[in-house]
């Protein structure tokens, strides 16, 4: 999966940012969310409280995302998000990153360049892929999402150990009824 943007994986933040919020084992302390961001390459020197009092909804919001049952649902809703949230794109060539996209100006938080930069990563992830490379995982009493960037793109689980487990849980059933 090519995620364009800002050298940040922006995809993979908003998934575990969604989790770290709003899923039943999720941690959405300020440390948490933070660690979230530093994880998947943002620059963190700006975060403060308020940053993680304006993620939370944030995550909240695009929990119903990665819950779309279908393709209009979810161009419905980033589109509506989209106009929502003020874009201002700037090439950028700081740090020997290679010349590449920001979707905020420098002077916006770091709050506000989560928000374009994932909004944007969404859009082109649904763009290339539609919506059968996001979900809800798939194994019994789990609530996180995922996005899928593997090459097959037939993930279906939050990870490796639910998928597992799942399997694990399969055999064993198998093996039950033989
Ligand atoms: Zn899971």
């Amino acid at each position: 999966m090519r995620i364009t943007g800002y050298k940040s994986h922006g995809v993979g933040a908003v998934a575990a940012l969604v989790n770290a919020v709003t899923s039943a084992d999720g941690d959405d302390g300020d440390d948490a969310l933070r660690a979230v961001l530093a994880e998947h390459g943002f620059f963190v020197e700006g975060f403060t409280p308020a940053t993680a009092a304006a993620l939370r909804p944030w995550a909240r919001t695009l929990r119903s995302f990665f819950e779309a049952e279908d393709l209009d649902t979810a161009v419905t809703l980033l589109n509506g998000l989209l106009t929502d949230v003020p874009m201002h794109p700037q090439l950028s060539d700081h740090d020997q990153l290679g010349l590449h996209i920001h979707h905020a100006p420098p002077e916006v938080d770091l709050a506000h360049r989560f928000r374009a930069t994932t909004l944007m990563n969404l859009a082109e992830l649904l763009c290339d892929h539609g919506v059968d490379r996001i979900g809800v995982c798939a194994a019994a009493g789990c609530d996180r999402v995922y996005a899928d960037d593997s090459r097959g793109g037939r993930r279906r689980f939050c990870s490796d150990g639910c998928a597992n487990r799942t399997n694990v849980a399969a055999f064993r059933a198998r093996r039950r009824a033989r």
